[in-house]
């Protein structure tokens, strides 16, 4: 059994266990044993013949006995009953998403805001796994907590981005913003600024609670920004703790395959957003999808790695996620 393969098994358990606020605490320790899967990718069945699962991090007793009867029968007879307790059985039409061709990531953020790490360390986690290109998207300015990026730090920024170019060959970074979505549709930095930046993800962090009329409004205005490539993690939501923002799904995510706009997955575990059936509705309005890990680490770009059964459950087809496309193929950076 591989590794990658009962990582997304694991996820899609602590997902649904994270619908059950009694179970948040299990529900995080499935989660994070999918992440351990997905960054250590052990050889689980020699671990499952020595008996010793539970040497892998995270990984105690009650989640070694649920892995151990996945890797003897490549099923796991707890995930088949927790889909059907919660009402989401296997479907016939889940798609076939081989991270073996995911050529980079989207959304991605450096000590410049809120993450943890340098560029270059971001740089070097993802040439390590073999990406072509990394979004480099921290925040815009009005999240001062997380010291959001105006456009003289972008700039300072962007010669940091050229340097840590030059020190790890082979990778493209792209230079990007996750810019604030605001109240009123408007975004937090000046289109003269946007235009010139290779990917810009547009996203809602604060006043999820709008009333969903305005909320459709303020959503349809950003979708409609030309310089907006991507909404991230367009609900907001953080399943087992927050509910997303309410909005017109369908009016907005069709005017998002109008503009070409992608609508992201969010596979942080604790967002999750899209979630599948959100991302199924998005996939029949002609949406394409950005598959991001949304990583402030670079041990967090594995999220993707347990959490991409969100596209395969919502069968999307490789071609209509931009992560599977070549750099050439990103027409946003030719924009
Ligand atoms: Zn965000
Ligand atoms: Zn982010």
């Amino acid at each position: 059994m591989d590794a990658i393969a009962a990582a997304q098994v694991l996820s899609e358990i602590g997902y649904l266990l994270r619908q059950d606020p009694k179970e948040s605490f299990r529900a995080k320790a499935f989660s994070r044993a999918a992440w351990s899967l997905a960054v250590e990718r052990p050889d689980l069945d020699s671990l499952q013949q020595a008996n010793r699962l539970t040497s892998i991090e995270g990984v105690g007793p009650g989640i070694a006995k649920i892995l151990s009867g996945l890797v003897e029968t490549g099923r796991s007879s707890y995930l088949d009953r927790l889909r059907t307790e919660m009402g989401q059985p296997a479907r016939d039409d889940e798609s076939t998403i081989d991270l073996a061709s995911y050529q980079g990531d989207l959304h991605s953020h450096t000590n410049w805001s809120d993450g943890r790490a340098t560029m270059l360390e971001m740089a070097r986690g993802a040439k390590a796994l073999g990406y072509r290109y990394l979004g480099i998207t921290d925040h815009s300015p009005r999240i001062k907590v997380v010291n959001g990026l105006d456009a003289e730090r972008l700039l300072a920024q962007s010669r940091e981005r050229e340097q840590v170019e030059q020190e790890v060959d082979g990778l493209a970074l792209l230079q990007g913003i996750e810019v604030d979505i605001l109240e009123d549709g408007g975004l937090d930095l000046p289109d003269a600024v946007l235009e010139l930046l290779d990917i810009v993800i547009a996203s809602p962090h604060v006043k999820l609670r709008q009333e969903p009329a305005a909320m459709t409004e303020r959503m349809l205005r950003a979708v409609s920004n030309p310089n907006v490539d991507v909404i991230g993690h367009p609900t907001g939501r953080r399943p087992g703790s927050r509910e997303g923002a309410s909005y017109d799904v369908d009016l907005v995510f069709r005017e998002a395959a109008k503009h070409g706009v992608a609508l992201e997955i969010d596979c942080d575990p604790a967002r999750m957003d899209l979630s599948p059936e959100h991302a199924r509705l998005a996939l029949e309005l002609g949406c394409n999808f950005s598959l991001d890990a949304d990583a402030h680490a670079p041990a967090e770009f594995a999220y993707v790695h347990m959490a991409a059964w969100m596209a395969r459950r919502a069968g999307i087809p490789m071609d209509r996620i931009l992560n599977f496309k070549p750099l050439e193929g990103l027409t946003m950076i030719a924009k």
